[in-house]
């Protein structure tokens, strides 16, 4: 199946504890593009970058399989630019400066092969942007991705709740999942969050893994136990990247196939997170995610009985 995605495609200035860089390349969707070729996914970006946005990120891209042709280029723009700085836990960030730039023109042009994408991934943008994508898929996507963040809930609620109305799978973490419901358990959160219109809706935790609640069950993963986090940047839209990029593989939309999905994203997050930016998510092949699912079973495998002899 096809996968298309829409998102920012940015330059980053990203601070942590153990350095600093220069703008880098950076963006929803360039983690999301990355991550679902990992898994030679078929898959097309949708975004909007200035003239300064190097040719040689388009390359990479390209090389790797990625559809760049719906990324549009304002030549007289410039990119958008996000920067922040990570407190010592790494859990916690300060935006040092968002400058919106070409992002604020953002009429998202979705080439023709796109048009018919079987799964749609709304990265993190203005849900009136999102919602504009829709309308110009030929017909419905078979499944409908969705992430977004606590800034659009202050600012722009009523489309974000017509957003989320047309919304398969939306994934947030746990602080904005309690501020969508108003609920303090993500179970209850969970539940009024489905009600919205998703039928399922995973809660990201960071450091503490993730869950992915369906009708009246639910799934639980821990995150990867890793020796070092460098960089946090783009794990959420790496999880979404991975997640999506294996649904779409798969072609399977199943609550058993949603739970491979949730591990494909959580293991191809945990390399994001170990150098600056996309680098080391470039660095990785299939064969090393497979490593790391395996040591994910490992972690979490366990048989208990309590009558053995
Ligand atoms: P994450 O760490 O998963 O929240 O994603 C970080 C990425 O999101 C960075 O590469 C930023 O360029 C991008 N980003 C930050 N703020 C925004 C925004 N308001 N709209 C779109 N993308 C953003």
């Amino acid at each position: 199946m096809k996968l298309l995605v829409v998102g920012s495609m940015a330059f980053d200035a990203i601070e942590t504890p153990f350095g600093k860089t220069d703008k880098i390349l950076g963006g929803a969707a360039t983690y999301i593009g990355i991550a679902s070729s990992v898994l030679k996914t078929d898959v097309s970006l949708v975004s909007v970058v200035g003239g300064d946005f190097p040719q040689e990120y388009f390359d990479m891209l390209k090389n790797r399989h990625v559809n760049v042709e719906g990324v549009e280029i304002i030549r007289e723009g410039k990119s958008f630019f996000w920067s922040g700085k990570y407190h010592n836990d790494l859990n916690t960030r300060d935006t040092l400066a968002t400058e919106v730039n070409v992002l604020s023109q953002f009429d998202p042009k979705v080439p023709g092969h796109a048009q018919e994408a079987e799964v749609l991934l709304l990265g993190n943008l203005d849900p009136a942007i999102q919602l504009s994508v829709l309308k110009k898929m030929k017909k419905r996507p078979q499944l409908v991705i969705l992430d977004t963040m606590n800034f659009w809930m202050d600012t722009t609620w009523e489309t974000l709740m017509k957003m989320i109305a047309q919304t398969d799978v939306i994934t947030i973490n746990d602080e904005e999942a309690r501020q969508l419901s108003g609920e303090y358990s993500l179970v209850k959160a969970a539940q009024k969050i489905s009600q919205m219109g998703p039928k399922y809706v995973i809660i990201k935790k960071g450091e503490h893994g993730a869950l992915l609640f369906y009708e009246d069950k639910v799934f639980a993963i821990p995150a990867l136990l890793l020796e070092d986090v460098f960089d946090p940047t783009g794990a959420g839209d790496t999880f979404a990247g991975g997640f999506a990029a294996h649904l779409a593989k798969t072609g399977d939309f199943s609550f058993e196939n949603m739970k491979s999905a949730v591990i494909v994203g959580s293991a191809m997050a945990s390399y994001t997170v170990e150098k600056f930016g996309t680098e080391r998510l470039q660095e990785i092949t299939k064969d090393d995610l497979q490593k790391r699912i395996d040591e994910f079973k490992q972690l979490t495998t366990f048989e208990v009985s309590l009558n053995a002899e």
